[in-house]
């Protein structure tokens, strides 16, 4: 199993280490020519929404993500990851892949609350520490939403098939089950 990465900007590398943690490959994906390796599963990460929806379609990448998610290959987002992956991204600048059916909220919870850390369930996994930078919500979820976690009544993580999205940064907490929940999703 390989995994790419974006790398496009934001917290990519974090990502990487999480997965060679958990004995699996990993590659960053910097431009167009990257996606043509064929990753198993696609993580998008934290870091600017607005710059990255940018980059995509600067560098032509779009439509080649588009095309491998519509084959099938999981793909993971975590915070700005999750606003990108969104279907309506409430900012003009970011346009979602739509691969959710959910309404995101950028920088969400204030800038007193940019960054903070709690312990909530997430899934089947029990309680686990969150760390959330100046991070979204998601303020809608269709039919097809799985809610995976909330915090304080908000979602903060979430699954639409082969798609999955937090709104907190399990690549920045010791905590290995949101990336080990992601690699059974490729593994299925
Ligand atoms: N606030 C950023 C955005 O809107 C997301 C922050 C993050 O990814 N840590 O894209």
């Amino acid at each position: 199993m390989k995994i790419g990465v974006l790398a496009l900007q934001g917290a990519f590398e974090e990502h990487i280490k999480k997965l060679h943690e958990l004995g699996v490959e990993a590659y960053e994906i910097r431009q167009l020519r990257d996606l043509n390796e064929r990753p198993d599963g696609l993580i998008i990460p934290g870091g600017e929404s607005t710059v990255m929806s940018k980059l995509l379609d600067d560098l032509g990448m779009r439509s080649k993500v588009l095309e491998y998610t519509t084959d099938g290959v999981p793909v993971f987002g975590t915070c700005a990851g999750l606003i990108l992956m969104s279907k309506e991204t409430g900012d003009p600048r970011c346009t979602g892949l739509g691969l959710i059916d959910c309404t995101a909220k950028r920088n969400a919870y204030g800038r007193q609350l940019g960054s903070f850390d709690t312990v909530e369930e997430f899934g089947n996994f029990g309680k686990i520490p969150m760390l959330f930078i100046r991070a979204p919500y998601i303020s809608r979820a269709g039919d097809g939403v799985d809610v995976l976690a909330t915090v304080n009544k908000k979602i903060v993580a979430a699954r639409q098939g082969n798609f999955l999205v937090t709104a907190f940064h399990p690549e920045l907490t010791d905590d290995l089950s949101v990336h080990k929940y992601f690699i059974d999703m490729i593994k299925a």
